[in-house]
């Protein structure tokens, strides 16, 4: 007899688990959503101007795993968008990263000048280098820069982003903005970068469009009354054991939306606010598919707590105590061989996109494996 699965939650780690395991393995799969959508927190769709809104915020797809592009590409094609980020510092516009061209924006020329001469000659040219190990300068000139760029980068940013300061957040998240010694002014460098051109609403869907596959929205797992042989679940695994050693916890997103009669509000797709307001950026998502349309709709985005019933979960904390609670919580999963969690709030791991694609691809991997011994 095939085995039967629930795969719980409709985002790209569930849809790519469910996905395999509908072909590869010609098995049924029942997968389920609490929200009355698919394609979890990557959900966006058009409004009534035609312009395709990310419901919870900007998603750019980027990577450089070649396996995880390839699959996805069999349900969409994807444009040439690459991403890059507008930041206004003390009302300049710059680029972030903070990059070797940045200097130039906003410093007088013959100072930029020999600041660039002196990182050139500390680093190698294209190195990323994250704020916390940037701020170990010797040179008085590169110690001011360090300090400049700490604070009208990251401290702001990250206090309004964690609700603490760039030292208490874990050194993997501010490196995922590098200080960049080089000229390339994009997000992102992966080879691969760009936006499914039919939306990512339409890429999960085309996924889960399989004979195998059921897709149950507004259900939740405690909804759930029939068995399985196996179980996905891509929630947030303290919910799965009913909290009981403590809840992890999130940083939650607030997005306030605002229409205009206008073409466009901005230059561009994200603005980042890391010095002024409450809010930490704002998206304008016309940009991400070149809708044409005499309106704009544009996203400010304000970070919060992750509260029960209040709000969403957005991003892991994982700092060492959580990561500890998160461990518990995976040592008692032991216990429950058949379920397998997976996901950014299954792995409490700051995941982008194509991580979780992976991830699911890798579980598949080790499944047909197993089936074989
Ligand atoms: N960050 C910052 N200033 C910026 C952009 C990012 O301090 O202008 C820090 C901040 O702590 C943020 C982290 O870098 O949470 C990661 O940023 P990223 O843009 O990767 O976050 P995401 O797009 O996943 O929300």
């Amino acid at each position: 007899m095939p085995k039967v699965n629930l795969v719980v939650g409709c985002g790209f780690s569930g849809a790519t688990i469910a996905r395999k395991l509908a072909e590869e393995f010609d098995e049924k799969v029942v997968i389920i959503d609490a929200k009355d959508h698919i394609a979890g927190n990557a959900y966006d769709y058009r409004d009534e101007n035609g312009i395709m809104i990310h419901k919870y915020g900007s998603h750019i797809f980027h990577t450089n795993f070649e396996n995880v592009w390839a699959f996805l590409n069999r349900f969409s094609s994807f444009n040439t968008y690459m991403h890059k980020v507008v930041a206004l510092i003390d009302g300049v516009e710059t680029n972030i990263p903070f990059n070797l061209r940045t200097l130039y924006d906003v410093f007088p020329h013959s100072m930029a000048e020999r600041l660039e001469n002196k990182l050139l000659q500390s680093f190698k040219y294209n190195q990323k280098v994250p704020i916390l190990e940037f701020q170990k300068q010797e040179d008085e000139d590169l110690k001011f820069l360090s300090n400049y760029v700490y604070e009208k980068v990251f401290l702001h940013y990250t206090s309004k982003q964690w609700g603490t300061s760039p030292q208490d957040v874990d050194g993997a998240v501010t490196a995922r903005v590098p200080v960049y010694i080089s000229c390339d002014p994009r997000y992102f460098q992966d080879k691969y970068q760009g936006i499914p051109l039919e939306g990512y609403t339409n890429l999960v869907q085309k996924m889960l469009s399989h004979s195998n596959i059921e897709v149950r929205l507004n259900t939740s797992y405690k909804d759930v009354t029939e068995n399985y042989d196996r179980v996905f679940y891509t929630g947030s695994i303290d919910e799965f054991f009913d909290y009981k050693y403590g809840k992890l916890p999130y940083r939650s997103v607030n997005f306030k939306l605002e229409k205009y009669h206008t073409e466009y509000y901005q230059k561009n797709a994200v603005v980042n606010y890391p010095v002024n307001y409450d809010f930490t950026r704002v998206h304008e998502y016309k940009y991400y598919l070149n809708d044409v349309s005499d309106y704009t709709v544009i996203a400010k985005e304000y970070s919060e707590a992750f509260e029960l019933g209040k709000n969403e979960r957005y991003y892991p904390i994982p700092d060492e105590k959580n990561v500890v609670l998160y461990n518990q919580y995976l040592n008692e999963a032991k216990k429950y061989p058949q379920v397998y969690f997976l996901g950014r709030l299954g792995d409490y791991k700051y995941y982008d996109m194509d991580n979780a694609v992976y991830r699911a691809l890798e579980l598949f991997e080790r499944l047909r494996n197993q089936d074989k011994l």
